[in-house]
């Protein structure tokens, strides 16, 4: 499902929906083109973190969108302020400014301590932004000196790493499978094996290739598992960018908006190594579930290589998607939901090592930001069982489930998700 590719073979097969969702199904089958597989449920309504069907089926909701609705379902403050701003203006286009958008731009350049001087680009999503990261990393080549005169300067990308799917930031994506159909992709992306850093000091040094304009990096790698880099390999990167004054693009996507317990992941010196970026993308969370991304330009220098004219975006930064980013964020800070990240990410890992269920063989991430690694390829069978006993969870990988609640959940809920975890038979098939 989702950004991690397909369903369940032929459908979620151990979930057969109620009556209301089979007939929407079918209809949304022969509707829809069919890039998805046939979702597994048709979906009614939410509240906080749990979301009900159209056959009234309540879930525990541990997907949340993909990491995005932060606040949950239907979160009073968000609920307000979309009325509020809708009933004002939803959308003026970027001849115009609104106070929702720069309040929105200061905030996130205060939260992300980026240095005086920075600047904020809003896109509409993850992949817009590292579109908008990978021209300004373009250009920004364009004026290094290459030594044999021929060739774009490379952007380097990590193996596992997954940046989007337009044509840019699929150049930089990964997994073959998804990006290979698509060639002839943007030249000049090369991908480096994650988390070696000889390798990287390696491909910095094969001058002969060109420049290194740019390192684009999750820090953790979401769609790939939910797989934390080193932090001294993080550290090693952000030295080899600032002796060959290339750019280190650092995807926070999935990361940022404080689902790792931090405002960004690179904030967290356990997974960045004391390291900062030099262009920030983020998406996902940042309105709380409205359509928003963005790149934060860390200094003055970066901040002006996009010129007027350059880049631009028809809805990008609009004042209801501003509004929804002002009130998710202002929300995060109130409810104090960084340490309830941190706790209840705690809590949910904890957890799940207790419950000496055999399938369950290890667990990784930050704050709400996780991954149950599994015996063996079966996350599949295992998302159809949660689904069936009540619990939304992303078969992230063959062999691992991803658990990425709103960072509203609290340590009931966390525990009720694991004690459906625990029912999990130790006996599931294979996918
Ligand atoms: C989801 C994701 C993207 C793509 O975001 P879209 O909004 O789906 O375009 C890019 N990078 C990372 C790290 C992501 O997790």
């Amino acid at each position: 499902m989702g950004q991690s590719g397909k369903a369940a073979p032929g459908g979620p097969a151990t979930t057969p929906a109620g009556p209301r969702s089979r007939d929407w199904l079918a209809r949304y089958g022969k509707a829809h083109m069919n890039v998805f597989g046939l979702p597994a449920r048709v979906m009614d309504h939410g509240q906080g973190v749990r979301i009900w069907d159209l056959d009234g089926n309540a879930y525990l909701d541990m997907m949340a969108g993909i990491a995005v609705n932060a606040l949950g379902y239907a979160h009073p403050a968000w609920n307000q302020a979309l009325a509020d701003q809708a009933s004002r203006m939803a959308h003026i286009s970027n001849y115009f400014a609104s106070r929702p958008q720069i309040e929105l731009a200061e905030r996130l350049l205060s939260i992300s301590g980026a240095p005086e001087g920075s600047h904020v680009y809003f896109a509409n999503s993850g992949t817009e932004a590292n579109e908008a990261a990978l021209k300004l990393a373009r250009l920004h080549g364009n004026k290094l000196p290459h030594p044999n005169g021929t060739g774009p300067a490379r952007i380097l990308a990590l193996t596992r790493g997954f940046h989007g799917r337009s044509m840019g930031s699929l150049s930089a994506t990964w997994k073959p499978t998804i990006r290979e159909p698509f060639a002839p992709l943007v030249p000049g992306l090369e991908f480096v094996p994650a988390g070696d850093a000889g390798a990287m000091e390696a491909a910095f040094a094969d001058e002969t290739k060109g420049p290194v304009a740019a390192v684009i990096m999750e820090l953790i790698q979401g769609e790939s598992g939910v797989r934390p880099l080193d932090p001294d390999y993080v550290a090693s990167v952000r030295s080899l960018c600032i002796d060959h004054h290339a750019l280190m693009v650092v995807d926070e996507v999935q990361t940022g908006m404080g689902r790792t317990g931090y405002w960004f992941a690179f904030q967290d010196p356990t997974l960045s190594g004391g390291a900062r970026p030099d262009l920030l993308t983020f998406a996902k969370g940042v309105a709380g579930g409205f359509p928003m991304g963005g790149m934060i330009a860390f200094g003055q220098e970066l901040s002006e290589v996009l010129t007027p004219g350059m880049h631009g975006s028809t809805f990008a930064g609009s004042p209801l998607a501003s509004a929804l980013g002002l009130v998710t964020l202002e929300t995060i800070r109130k409810e104090g939901l960084l340490a309830n990240a941190q706790a209840g990410g705690e809590r949910l890992r904890q957890g799940i090592m207790d419950t000496r269920n055999p399938l369950y063989v290890g667990v990784r991430g930050r704050g709400l930001l996780d991954a149950v690694q599994l015996a063996h390829t079966c996350s599949h069978a295992l998302a159809s069982w949660a689904l069936d006993h009540g619990l939304i969870v992303n078969a992230v990988a063959p062999d691992a489930i991803r658990l990425a609640p709103p960072l509203v959940i609290g340590p009931d809920d966390i525990d009720q998700a694991v004690d459906i975890l625990s029912q999990v038979p130790g006996d599931l098939p294979d996918d």
